[in-house]
């Protein structure tokens, strides 16, 4: 059941990176909610984000959501201390906090330009997340943590990039420009593979020709590595025979 979870896992971040543009190490957005849910099951977020992702990514709060748990108070004290550990990123609010479900709404925006998942439990918060094309979110189910499928807004863009009626991002481009660089579809992709010539004369037979040009056409730069080569050689052979 794990391997099968993390596998749907691996297929829906893939997705995420070819149609949205998502890189390693993924940033993850994690709010109160989702922290008191881990303290209540007592799974370290980190860890089995980890095992769950098998990918690079990085846990990030924000100083509006350890305000919102501040201000909770001791019931909350707990998964104050789980959010506390995690990278504050700097939202906008500095001056003048909002609630953690508006910082985050606000980090999200119409783009999800920064390419954040979400980590949280919050009903209102994924249901605004889901109506942005290209937002992950993460949640838990009871103690197992789960990367949701793509919303329909998500699938939607997805279809109507492939059917040619909304533009692609600049990411997707990118991402598109990749995949044909990979697939050797664009002239001067830098990925060439060497063509092997299974008939072709052997390459030790080769060498031993250039070396007998060399010694017939004297004075030549060209064939001065050769000479060397052969001096190396001779030195060596005499090394084996005094050995
Ligand atoms: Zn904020």
């Amino acid at each position: 059941m794990k391997i099968k979870r993390r596998k749907q896992a691996k297929h829906i971040l893939s997705a995420y990176r070819n149609f949205f543009g998502f890189r390693e190490p993924y940033q993850i957005l994690v709010d109160g909610t989702f922290c008191k849910m881990s303290v209540q099951y007592n799974v370290p977020i980190k860890d089995n984000l980890g095992k769950y992702l098998q990918s690079d990514f990085q846990c990030l709060t924000t100083r509006c959501v350890l305000n919102e748990l501040e201000m909770l108070g001791e019931s909350v004290y707990a998964a104050k201390m789980v959010a506390q550990r995690f990278q504050t990123y700097s939202c906008s609010h500095r001056k003048k906090p909002v609630s953690a479900q508006s910082c985050l709404k606000l980090l999200i925006g119409n783009e999800n330009s920064k390419k954040f998942v979400i980590a949280t439990q919050d009903f209102e918060l994924t249901k605004f997340a889901n109506q942005i094309p290209g937002v992950p979110v993460l949640y838990f189910h009871q103690n197992n943590l789960i990367l949701d499928k793509m919303s329909e807004a998500s699938l939607k863009r997805v279809n109507d990039i492939s059917q040619g009626k909304a533009e692609p991002t600049p990411a997707m481009q990118n991402s598109i420009q990749t995949l044909k660089m990979e697939a050797n579809l664009i002239s001067g992709s830098p990925i060439k593979k060497k063509r092997k010539r299974p008939g072709g004369p052997n390459s030790l037979s080769c060498k031993k020709s250039k070396k007998l040009k060399g010694a017939h056409q004297q004075g030549s730069a060209i064939h001065e590595p050769g000479d060397r080569r052969r001096k190396k050689r001779s030195r060596r052979s005499k090394q084996s025979t005094t050995s």
